[in-house]
């Protein structure tokens, strides 16, 4: 039998997102203030602030020490903490292995130095592959790892939230911290991109 539910057309997304948060207000799940709160968060997380953490960590071996041991708290130090920032754990790329970060579950990102997810991460076919082929999928992002260069993926849980620091690049001695936080890209933060 069919259900004749399903003839119906859903509700435009704002309509639908109004009758969840008012069913939700109602029951009082959500406290008073909270969404604003959270929309004003999220101005300040960017992969800019990622690309400060490691370029800090570039020009300065004590402060990478500190990022290798705990990440939340060196991520913190410099003010980038919060929501999704509490399990910060950050994965140094070498010569000889790159990393790569995924949430097969859903979309989890360290928000306060990666920023909300891009869409092709939350997509299901980059959850579903980059696990199981990575060097597939990042050739098809645009990235080709020499065969000899491990790769290491990283799948998100409720106790971490990745941050690839890659290797920095060639000819840049001399680079203010400054110059070398502009040349640190979202996607080389995630490991779909060397820089
Ligand atoms: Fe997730």
């Amino acid at each position: 039998m069919k259900d004749s539910r399903l003839e119906k057309p859903a509700a435009d997304i704002a309509q639908r997102v109004r009758a969840l948060s008012e069913a939700v207000s109602a029951v009082h799940e959500i406290p008073d203030g909270f969404v604003d709160t959270v929309l004003e968060q999220v101005e300040h997380w960017k992969p800019s602030n990622g690309a400060h953490v490691v370029a800090k960590s570039w020009c300065d071996a004590a402060y990478r020490e500190r990022l290798m041991r705990d990440g939340t708290a060196a991520c913190a130090e410099l003010g980038y903490e919060g929501p999704q920032g509490e399990y910060i754990v950050a994965l140094a790329n070498t010569p000889e292995v790159h990393n790569v970060i995924v949430c097969t579950q859903c979309s989890c990102t360290a928000w306060p130095v990666l920023g909300l997810p891009p869409d092709w991460y939350k997509s299901p076919e980059y959850r579903a592959r980059v696990a199981r082929e990575p060097r597939p999928v990042l050739l098809q992002l645009g990235l080709e790892l020499p065969p000899e260069v491990k790769v290491r993926v990283w799948d998100t849980t409720a106790e971490t939230r990745y941050l690839v620091i890659p290797m920095r690049p060639e000819g840049t001695q001399g680079w203010s911290e400054d110059q070398l936080r502009a040349s640190v890209t979202r996607e080389s933060l995630i490991g779909v991109a060397v820089l």
